[in-house]
């Protein structure tokens, strides 16, 4: 096994892959290694509708090996220490591995265990989180078997992959309990550490609306600190101005988006930016370079762009990636500039999807010359059908 590589990937899920893929494009005598532990490879934005049981989760993973580009060398294991000065990383069976240049890009941690009582709980007495492979399709047996009562929906106050994920799933269990006519004996609520539901001004008042159409009780700043699945209830620590406050509320349903972090090796690595209680990676949120070390880059969820931890912003800093990257390798000027663009596809019922783009202005940035802050069935068709599709066979290949 190859021990040097010009071009060191770290992690090869949506970002990793997308990079690597448009690197060999643009040169394909490029020497790439991707450290990555995993066999498989998730299509993640699926679970919210596998969790609103309109998509088979088996159809949301594929082999890794398909998707690695053939002229790249994969290290199936993952990284575990960095030592930045001099060029090199270790693995955790102990292999050192050194580079000319390296793209970290190994996503977010999931801390489960941050909630007390969440890990003993997740996936039985209620309690459901889209947030996992194994533990989607347990949302829709949830939402199916709900026959009235309390159905709660968590989202923390801290960076979390794919912000809008906690309440899309949150209207596809109103619109299914409207359906079956158990809404008006269910009080649906949504605990959330935000001071509101979406940070562009004019998304927000949208979903305001469509929070009351459904009779949503909306809790800001509430954030989980512990679930008993035994007794199903769960506790959220509430601020008010200067105070903060604990209550306890039952449920027959729970639905939790766990606290995020970058992945503990990173957040304890000499990459991670300086003071950061999630430790990101200190990059530079325009150029996406290193603030520290010019060789290194970084984009996806575990890089510190801010609040835009989605498949849509890595979609947009890639092609910016590469070509920066290969402006350091030419001995250049760094000109791809991102603007903080991300995307949230809001499923706010059946056949119906807001799709808010924006920049890290707050400002829409629509692509198509609709209004975005409408719910349309021709978005809900575009994400059931034509994301997964584009997915799996253009952005992982470096065509889109
Ligand atoms: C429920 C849900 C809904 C979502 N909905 C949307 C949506 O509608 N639209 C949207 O744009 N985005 C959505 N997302 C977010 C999107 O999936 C992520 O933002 C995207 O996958 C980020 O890409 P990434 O490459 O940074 O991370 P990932 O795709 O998670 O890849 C990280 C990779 O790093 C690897 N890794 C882990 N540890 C190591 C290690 N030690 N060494 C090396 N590699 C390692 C992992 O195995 C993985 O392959 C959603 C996510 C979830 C969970």
């Amino acid at each position: 096994m190859k021990s040097h590589f010009q071009i060191l990937i770290i992690g090869g899920g949506n970002a990793g892959i997308s990079v690597a893929a448009q690197l060999l494009l643009k040169k394909p005598g490029l020497e790439i290694g991707i450290i990555e532990p995993s066999e498989k490879h998730y299509y993640q934005p699926a679970w919210t509708l596998v969790g609103g049981g309109v998509f088979d989760i088996n159809k949301s993973v594929r082999n890794e090996t398909d998707f690695i580009p053939t002229q790249a060398t994969w290290i199936k294991e993952g990284a575990d220490t960095f030592d930045p000065e001099n060029n090199k990383v270790t693995t955790i069976s102990g292999q050192d591995i050194t580079y000319d240049y390296m793209v970290v890009c190994c996503g977010i941690q999931l801390n489960w265990g941050a909630i007390k009582g969440l890990p003993e709980t997740l996936g039985k007495n209620g309690v459901c989180s889209n947030y996992s492979f194994d533990i989607a399709p347990y949302t829709y047996q949830c939402i199916k078997n709900f026959k009235g009562g309390k159905a709660v929906f968590t989202q923390p106050a801290s960076l979390i992959k794919c912000g809008a994920a906690p309440q899309k799933i949150m209207y596809l269990a109103a619109d299914n309990f409207r359906n079956r006519s158990v809404l008006s004996q269910s009080d649906v609520s949504f605990y959330t550490g935000k001071p509101g539901l979406l940070r562009v001004p004019e998304i927000n008042k949208a979903l305001l609306e469509i929070s009351k159409k459904y009779g949503i009780n909306l809790i800001f700043q509430s954030n989980l600190i512990e679930v008993n699945g035994e007794t199903k209830e769960a506790t959220f620590e509430i601020t008010k101005g200067e105070t903060k406050e604990q209550t306890t509320v039952q449920f027959d349903m729970l639905h939790v988006a766990p606290q995020m972090s970058a992945p503990d090796f990173i957040k304890n690595s000499a990459l991670a930016t300086e003071g950061d209680a999630q430790g990101w990676v200190d990059v530079n949120g325009e150029n996406l370079q290193h603030n520290k070390y010019n060789n290194v880059f970084s984009l996806g969820d575990v890089a510190n762009t801010g609040d835009t931890k989605t498949g849509a912003a890595v979609h947009k800093q890639a092609p910016i990636l590469v070509s920066n990257l290969m402006a350091v390798m030419d001995d250049k000027p760094l000109t791809g500039s991102y603007d903080g663009y991300t995307a949230c596809p809001i499923t706010t019922g059946y056949g119906k999807l807001m799709l808010a783009e924006f920049d890290h202005t707050n400002k829409l940035t629509p692509t198509f010359p609709l209004d975005p802050t409408k719910e349309r069935s021709s978005m809900w068709y575009l994400i059931r059908y034509g994301l997964p599709w584009l997915y799996w066979n253009k952005i992982l290949k470096g065509t889109s």
